[in-house]
């Protein structure tokens, strides 16, 4: 078999991989009484090729997530030097001496959750982009303080309070707070912690009608997401196949 039918092969695996993850998410909206455009995929693409980020594309996805900055930066110069455009969101967790590189190609950073980093962004992006940089503030659905994710209750360490991360983004020119991101705690109900979040956004959006993102959801749980009010779902091993590892 030559170069050419193992690309073909490929494409017709994330077809059909990507005509089913619609059929879900189609799905679940219409379970939800939701339109089905209130819904956005980003295909997580974290460990897989630039190769397999072009098929996509051509297959109608426009949003792609990346959880590491070595990873996702040449991986979107080679997808933008093929000519393709999309939307980069970054996911992962994000140390401050990355902030330079990564505001230069995501157009979306979904894991704020300190007031420095909010902080470390609005100064990178002013001074090496154009347009704002939109910011989501990812959330602590437990509430433990060791796993990341900015917390909510009363007498919470101001660095990483919901409130303190929200003003510092919205204060910031660089920058637009979009919303919400989460993960679902291990050992939890996925629809416990979307409710959750549900009601964080709500309560968000009250001090910020523009924060209407609310980013929830991957390959296990995105029918509970999109069931408790998601506007973006994250979809890695579903579209593209399971990673080998922990990633
Ligand atoms: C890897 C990852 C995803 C995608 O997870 P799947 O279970 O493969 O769909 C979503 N969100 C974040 C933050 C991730 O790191």
């Amino acid at each position: 078999m030559g170069m050419d039918d193992d690309r073909g092969d490929r494409r017709a695996e994330l077809a059909g991989s990507h005509a089913r993850v619609t059929a879900r998410i189609e799905a679940a909206c219409a379970a939800a009484g939701r339109p089905a455009a209130d819904v956005r995929l980003v295909a997580v693409t974290k460990t897989y090729p630039a190769a397999d980020v072009l098929h996509l594309a051509a297959l109608g996805v426009t949003d792609v997530g990346e959880n590491r900055d070595q990873d996702a930066a040449p991986k979107a110069a080679e997808v933008r030097a093929a000519g393709a455009d999309l939307r980069w969101h970054f996911v992962g967790q994000l140390q401050r001496n990355k902030v330079k590189s990564v505001v230069r190609y995501a157009d979306v950073v979904q894991s704020v959750d300190s007031v420095r980093l909010a902080r470390a962004l609005a100064d990178a992006a002013g001074r090496l982009r154009e347009r704002p940089l939109d910011v989501l503030v990812q959330v602590s659905i437990d509430g433990d303080p060791a796993r990341g994710g900015a917390l909510t209750g009363p007498g919470a360490d101001p660095e990483v309070a919901l409130d303190r991360i929200a003003a510092a983004v919205a204060e910031a020119p660089a920058l637009r707070l979009g919303g919400v991101m989460a993960v679902a705690p291990v050992g939890w109900q996925p629809e416990a912690a979307f409710e959750r979040l549900a009601e964080v956004a709500a309560g968000l959006r009250a001090a910020y009608p523009a924060a209407t993102a609310v980013s929830a959801g991957m390959s296990a749980d995105l029918e509970a997401a999109v069931r408790y009010g998601a506007t973006h779902v994250r979809i890695g091993s579903a579209l593209l196949g399971k990673r080998p590892g922990l990633r």
